[in-house]
């Protein structure tokens, strides 16, 4: 397996937004046919698209416990920061959801003022609950900048920080509701944070998907920061004789599982 940069501005390459249940269409599925790559396209050596793969993804999950802003560039002078500030905001356009794809831990106590919640001794118990999951999760990205920044190679934080990102959008998107009753539901002028609670209830399912499921990034965890034995496979060896529910395999025989 190899991995490539292909130029995306030719013909045969089809990009196709795929609309979400939040209303926004921040990603694509992206469709080649007969797109031609490029041998000065290869990244790394013929063959380690596995391991180039593996970098990127890890790159992916780690950006899950950070914002996507350009705080350490602002305000310096010079045409290339302001075109990359430029370009920043072209490329974020898209993601104006994911602050409330992780939650919108920060408006949960202000939620909790207004409508009176925080009088209610059960759901203080779940704010705080909420409070320490996500102060947690910083720590543990925080961790990994420190890594980072020390020159050590990239460790389980990626991981690990993608999982806490989904514990806590999803205890958040449950606290949000117990604060908000019905009108977390509700969208336009009127409603809660004009709609952003609403916003959340529809993103945050999609951080347990996104970069690698939960179950993913748990398998991950469980054989490779922990040295588990590896899950049994059903999927090895060329993809004609994977196993199916029925049907012809490649030796013209039914299979069933
Ligand atoms: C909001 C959003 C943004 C996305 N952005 C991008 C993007 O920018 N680029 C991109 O390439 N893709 C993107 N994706 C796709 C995403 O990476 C995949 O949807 C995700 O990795 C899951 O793969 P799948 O949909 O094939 O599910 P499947 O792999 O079919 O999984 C289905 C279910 O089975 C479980 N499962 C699968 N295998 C195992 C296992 N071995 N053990 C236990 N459980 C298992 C999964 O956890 C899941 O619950 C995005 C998805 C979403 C929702």
């Amino acid at each position: 397996m190899s991995y490539f940069v292909i130029n995306m501005e030719q013909p045969g390459v089809e990009v196709r937004q795929l609309a979400q249940m939040n209303g926004h269409a921040s990603f694509n599925e992206v469709f080649m046919t007969d797109a031609v790559v490029s041998r000065d396209d290869l990244v790394g050596a013929v063959g380690s698209g596995w391991q180039c793969a593996m970098t990127t993804l890890a790159n992916e999950r780690r950006s899950f416990d950070r914002a996507r802003d350009v705080g350490t560039r602002k305000g310096r002078q010079g045409k290339i920061f302001t075109d990359l500030e430029e370009e920043f905001a072209v490329a974020n356009a898209p993601y104006t959801w994911y602050p409330q794809r992780a939650g919108r831990v920060d408006l949960v106590m202000r939620r909790a003022m207004d409508t009176g919640a925080i009088n209610d001794p059960a759901q203080r118990q779940d704010i705080a609950r909420l409070h320490i999951l996500a102060e947690c999760a910083k720590w543990t990205g925080e961790r990994a900048k420190a890594a980072a920044k020390a020159g050590k190679p990239r460790g389980p934080e990626g991981s690990l920080g993608k999982l806490a990102a989904s514990n806590v959008a999803r205890l958040a998107a449950r606290v949000h509701t117990a604060i908000s009753g019905n009108e977390a539901l509700l969208t336009g002028d009127n409603s809660p944070m004009q709609g952003i609670i609403a916003e959340v209830l529809v993103s945050t399912p999609a951080i347990s998907i996104a970069g690698g499921t939960d179950e993913i990034q748990k398998n991950i965890i469980a054989e490779r920061v922990m040295g588990l034995p590896k899950e049994p496979r059903f999927d090895e060896g060329p993809f004609r004789d994977v196993r199916r529910n029925s049907g012809p395999t490649s030796a013209g025989q039914d299979r069933e599982l």
